[in-house]
């Protein structure tokens, strides 16, 4: 097995259970890769990882094209990676849903390095999984894989969603499609939408086309959330996807709900949805821009009891974080000005690198240019069923800031 060295002084961020090795912190790659013909390890090939003294710390899969060159999986220089590693990690996996989210039939069951199976992501929706493997060492096992989730989950199908941008940093093509491991029943494959269950809700879920993989299974807790502000309110969701925050707060009790995206076929699919739950009759969707929309209503003096935000993650590097701040800045002070006295605002981004701390200061910033008082009701994150890792940061990526204005 090669040996993955570092330069010194750069494991104390692995020592301490991260688990990403970058390319800048190492010093060399030792020994020839399994047959000891090629020179090297090849693109998913298990290595070890070793401090500058030659001291173990960890074993992973690596990547030679990408920058972060190892991912680690086990810390135990006696473990073996083979099927029955991956069986027993997602084992564990599913154990821990077992707890956190019993009986939800809607949920993520591998969430990557959160469940210390980096580049893996299994999403459970009832018969069905959808699977990515985003790393080429979890592609390069891929059927593997797939045979492991046959066996502990049981589905009726397995859809490979592998079209993740972030794959091309690996070397791996774009894949989408059913995997045969998956099939059972032998009716076949039928087509990609799916009816899902959350919260006690229905949702139409595209695996194919829709974002992630179809559904934004992380923010289940959050659309539950709201329902104590929902009776009789007048509710804005502004970027409304597929219906989500939308349709739990019809179904929740509100009078009226209006949601907008810029996708027309997430404003189909989120019509459907709401006709599904019957309460078509108290929803309204366009496709329109949420910027312009905002401004809209404000030169218009309409107003609402609830307001929600959700848009895409505007900061994707470290050097977006100001132009995505400026963008959140802009939505949020609308928003709070668009509130009537006890209205609530619920306030989310998904981009790992607008922390906390500056969302927060964010939403102070523009509560203060638009003259308006709130508290905060709570401050949330993603759902229980995707984990936190202590020590890779880089997995807390939801924020959710419910706040009142008074
Ligand atoms: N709240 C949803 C998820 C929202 S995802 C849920 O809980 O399911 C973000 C959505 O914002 C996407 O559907 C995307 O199409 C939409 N979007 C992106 N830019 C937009 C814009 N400028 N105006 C309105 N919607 C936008």
């Amino acid at each position: 097995m090669s040996k993955v060295v570092l330069k010194r002084g750069r494991e104390g961020r692995l020592r301490a259970g991260h688990l990403w090795v970058y390319r800048g912190e190492v010093a060399g790659i030792e020994g020839a890769a399994d047959s000891g013909l090629r020179p090297g390890p090849g693109p998913g090939d298990v290595v070890d990882v070793l401090d500058a003294r030659h001291n173990f710390i960890g074993r992973g899969f690596i990547s030679p094209t990408s920058n972060i060159l190892v991912r680690i999986l086990t810390r135990d220089p006696a473990e073996i990676i083979d099927e029955a590693f991956l069986r027993r990690r997602v084992e564990r996996a599913v154990a821990y849903r077992r707890r956190v989210a019993p009986g939800v039939e809607s949920c993520r069951m591998v969430f990557g390095e959160a469940d210390l199976l980096p580049g893996l992501i299994v999403d459970k929706y009832g018969d069905l999984v959808v699977l990515q493997t985003l790393t080429c060492g979890m592609d390069a096992r891929k059927d593997a894989i797939a045979g492991v989730v046959r066996g502990i989950l049981k589905p009726r199908w397995i859809y490979e969603r592998n079209d993740a941008p972030s794959r091309s940093l690996e070397g791996l093509p774009p894949r989408r499609g059913f995997l045969l491991a998956g099939l059972g029943g032998g009716d076949g494959p039928p087509g990609t939408q799916f009816e899902i269950s959350e919260n006690g809700l229905r949702f139409l879920i595209d695996v194919d086309m829709g974002q992630k993989t179809g559904s934004f299974l992380d923010q289940r807790e959050n659309h539950a959330a709201i329902e104590p502000w929902c009776p009789g309110a007048r509710v804005l969701d502004a970027f409304s996807y597929t219906g989500g925050f939308a349709i739990h707060a019809a179904a929740y009790g509100a009078a009226e709900v209006m949601g907008i995206d810029i996708s027309g076929a997430a404003v189909e699919m989120a019509r459907r949805n709401a006709a599904l739950n019957g309460v078509g009759d108290r929803c309204t969707f366009a496709v329109a821009n949420a910027f312009d929309e905002l401004r809209g209503y404000e030169a218009a003096g309409e107003s609402f009891d609830m307001i929600i935000l959700d848009p895409p993650a505007f900061a994707k590097s470290k050097r977006a974080i100001e132009g995505a701040l400026r963008g959140y800045k802009e939505i949020n002070l609308r928003a709070m000005k668009l509130l009537r006295e006890g209205g609530v605002l619920v306030s989310c981004s998904c981009s790992y690198h607008v922390t906390e701390d500056l969302f927060m200061t964010m939403i102070y910033d523009a509560a203060a240019d638009a003259r308006r008082q709130l508290r905060v009701i709570e401050m949330r994150t993603q759902a229980k069923d995707h984990p936190v890792l202590l020590a890779v940061p880089e997995t807390r990526y939801l924020k959710c800031a419910i706040l009142q204005v008074l």
